[in-house]
């Protein structure tokens, strides 16, 4: 048995450490309430709303939102009407003059965008490039220097960079930086130097794996909004997932979960880059679909262009791949619903793209191997496009913030 020490070792002090910890306690509530109430930007809340969301009183409250006015994450948004008595009281919002940075290394690109704590991103710049079998030391260098231009844009814009999170298309430790295993990126037991990229910032960088971060922007800001329970399918150059149940990621006990790129779909299909075979990235992925509609060798974005084209003119070898595509990730789609208890189905990355053409192919594989589960009306193709996986990567780094407040010095 341990007893609390102080950090010089000194004896245990456990009441000091629990007003402490209600303190901040009280804080991060503040602070979550704040951020709710962000959905209405019509009517931002007083400290009076604060108080009556919290149950704190009013004291309390104005005195927890100095403390966060004074470390920069809370700002005034000038009067607004005081509930029903139409008293003008002051509104209260998270700063815009604070944000973190959203990146992403892909196979074909890297990105970087600056997201303010209000939510709005305020930059975003990507870079094409070919990462496959490319070291990560020079992956990260060719990042840094992404990053500094946006940290260059947001010293420009009055913003103060509170800290950053990455994505990767692969299985990561988030606690060590380290990527296990990225098969597209070829990419084994790689400890990311992540304290490069952000030197500046006091929460640093952390690392997620990329199609977690797209399941979890499209649960903050896109179909999350519809549904409380879905797969996230995101078409890259592999195919990830995200299981969204309760509205909440699913990660399983080692971040895995809903990998639903390597689920099987046909036993006798060909080899897949995870070792196995036959898994629905080897017919859904980018380079199945380009190979299946004939799309000749070429950048990623051209070739995607290329079959949107083709899709648009009614190009059979194209209309085709692309059903073919549909139809396997229903197949995958059939299998994970009936196993998670789920009841919708939205389509990311690259199967944005395609989404006139795909999303009817996966709602006849999803009626055809599991009637009746997933209605027509719940298969949906994702708005947020290409920087869903930098949004998700961005608002996983702002809630950390909102989590721990109390971790960020007073402003100068
Ligand atoms: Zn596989």
């Amino acid at each position: 048995m341990s007893l609390e020490k102080n950090a010089d070792g000194g004896a245990a002090r456990p009441v000091p450490a629990r007003v402490e910890d209600v303190r901040r306690g009280n804080l991060v509530r503040v602070l979550a309430a704040i951020a709710q109430a962000r959905t209405d930007p019509q009517r931002h809340p007083t400290r009076a709303d604060v108080a009556s969301l919290t149950g704190l009183t009013k004291a309390s409250v104005s005195s927890l939102v100095a403390e966060l006015a004074d470390s920069g994450l809370v700002m005034e948004s000038g009067a607004t009407r005081d509930g029903e008595r139409g008293r003008p009281g002051v509104g209260l919002k998270l700063s815009t003059n604070r944000g973190v940075v959203g990146m992403e290394i892909n196979v074909d690109y890297i990105s970087a965008g600056l997201l303010d704590l209000g939510g709005t991103l305020r930059a975003d710049k990507t870079l094409e490039c070919g990462n496959r079998g490319r070291s990560p030391e020079s992956v990260m260098a060719l990042l840094a220097g992404l990053v500094s231009e946006v940290a260059s844009d947001a010293a420009a814009a009055g913003i103060e960079i509170l800290g950053g999170g990455l994505a990767v298309p692969g299985l990561v430790e988030t606690a060590s930086g380290t990527v296990s295993s990225a098969p597209n990126l070829q990419w084994h037991n790689v400890a990311l130097g992540l304290g490069g990229l952000l030197p500046d910032a006091p929460l640093g960088t952390a690392l997620y794996n990329e199609a977690n971060c797209a399941a979890l922007a499209e649960l903050w800001y896109g179909h999350g909004l519809d549904f409380r329970d879905y797969l996230f399918v995101s078409g890259e150059v592999g195919v990830g997932g995200g299981l969204v149940i309760g509205s909440r990621l699913f990660a399983g006990p080692h971040g895995q979960a809903g990998e639903v790129g390597h689920v099987v779909v046909d036993p006798s299909g060909p080899d897949c880059s995870c070792g196995g075979r036959g898994c629905l990235e080897t017919f859904a992925g980018q380079e199945a679909i380009f190979a299946e509609a004939g799309i000749p060798a070429g950048t990623a974005s051209a070739r995607l262009e290329q079959l949107e084209e083709r899709l648009g003119a009614g190009n059979t070898a194209a209309t085709s791949a692309v059903a073919r595509a549909g139809r396997y990730l229903g197949i995958a789609a059939a299998s994970t619903a009936r196993l998670m208890d789920l009841s919708a189905v939205v389509l990311g990355g690259h199967f944005t793209r395609m989404g006139p053409w795909i999303a009817p192919a996966v709602v006849r594989g999803l009626a055809e191997y599991a009637p009746g589960l997933v209605s027509p009306g719940r298969v949906a193709v994702s708005e947020l496009g290409q920087s869903a996986a930098l949004l998700g990567a961005a608002g996983s780094a702002l809630r950390s913030v909102l989590a721990a407040p109390y971790s960020l010095a007073p402003a100068g």
